[in-house]
């Protein structure tokens, strides 16, 4: 059987958690087994699961107001060992990484992290995961009986083909949690960056956070979410969940348009996988148009207005 841990926020199942979905029904098909989705939380929309391949989801009641990655870990296992499973999918989101690690050394499991292909089991357990940031692939054999993924956001988009299920809710103790709830500091922007298909990033060409606001005008207009390289999080110009790159958050939108960013290898480390990237730089000889597939040579205060510009008349 294939456990599909779904991703919860805001009572409603995450965009991730139905690639998820989508995906654990492939590596089913091709084990020729079930696929079972797990929530915890019990999101509005659990049953919504089967319409993207659970043939089965299961909901375990939550109450605390943060998620607990030693609580989760341990219901996850526990429903890993009632129903059998041979593999369990997380997201590569910091919640389905927080997990997947001690998932695998209580089930005596192997994990993969960050992969983004479906496994080959014509012999045995094979599949790639993303190393080097992005710039390769390494192919795992994995020979443990029971495998954890974490999948890379984007790497299937998902696809709704099934009915919805009925969820079924398990009577499973919640032990409490060691973790107090202090406060909660809400994010700014309703789009969440890992979440998001469309990013607009900015870098240390904005000179300062006084300038921000075409960057935001033109996210808004693009419906998109917006991030930031590293020196302007470090900077305190933006907020550090938008630091995107090596040692920020790893993105993968169908859209990235990167604006006075200079594209140093740290920062492609996190966006590289992007499915198209668009690039605004004064300078012709910035590393970033090497990756980019559309580039604007030219000053950013004059470009993104007429970005903004353009993008509102195309929709209008
Ligand atoms: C261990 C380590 C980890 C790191 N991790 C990360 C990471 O996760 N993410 C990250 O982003 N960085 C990271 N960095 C930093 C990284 O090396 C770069 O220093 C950083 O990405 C540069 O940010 P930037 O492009 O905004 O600034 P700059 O390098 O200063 O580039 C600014 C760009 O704006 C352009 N520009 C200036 N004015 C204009 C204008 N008016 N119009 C148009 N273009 C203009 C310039 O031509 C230039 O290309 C890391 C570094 C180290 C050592």
């Amino acid at each position: 059987m294939v456990l599909v841990f779904a991703e919860t926020q805001k009572g409603k199942l995450k965009k991730a958690a139905f690639e998820a979905v989508t995906y654990g029904r492939k590596i089913a098909d091709a084990l020729g087994t079930t696929c079972v989705a797990l929530t915890i939380g019990s999101p509005e929309n659990g049953g919504d699961l089967g319409q993207y391949g659970a043939d089965t989801v299961k909901d375990i009641k939550y109450d605390h107001p943060i998620m607990d990655g030693k609580i989760f870990t341990s219901l996850i296992a526990e429903v890993a060992g009632t129903e059998s499973a041979e593999v369990i999918v997380l997201n590569h989101s910091t919640t389905g990484k927080s997990i997947a690690g001690r998932l695998a050394i209580r089930l005596d499991g192997a994990l993969v992290s960050g992969v983004n292909s479906v496994p080959d089991t014509s012999a045995g357990f094979k599949v790639d995961r993303v190393v080097f940031s992005g710039k390769a692939t390494a192919t795992i054999q994995v020979d443990a009986k029971i495998r954890i993924l974490t999948l890379i956001s984007n790497s299937f988009p998902s696809v709704a083909s099934g009915d919805t299920v009925n969820v079924e809710t398990l009577d499973l103790s919640v032990p409490d949690s060691d973790l107090k709830h202090v406060e909660t500091k809400k994010q700014e922007g309703s789009i969440p960056l890992p979440e998001a298909d469309r990013v607009v990033s900015g870098g240390r060409g904005f000179k300062g956070p006084e300038n921000w606001d075409i960057l935001l005008e033109l996210a808004d207009a693009m419906e998109a979410a917006t991030a930031c390289s590293r020196p302007v999080a470090d900077s305190g110009w933006r907020p550090h969940h938008e630091h995107v790159g090596q040692t920020g958050v790893t993105i993968r939108p169908n859209l990235y348009v990167a604006i006075g960013i200079s594209g140093a290898i740290q920062h492609l480390g996190g966006v590289n996988n992007s499915k198209t990237i668009v690039v605004v730089n004064k300078d012709p000889e910035a590393p970033f148009f090497k990756a980019a597939d559309y580039g604007v040579v030219g000053d950013l205060f004059d470009v993104v207005p007429r970005l903004t510009e353009a993008v509102k008349k195309a929709k209008g």
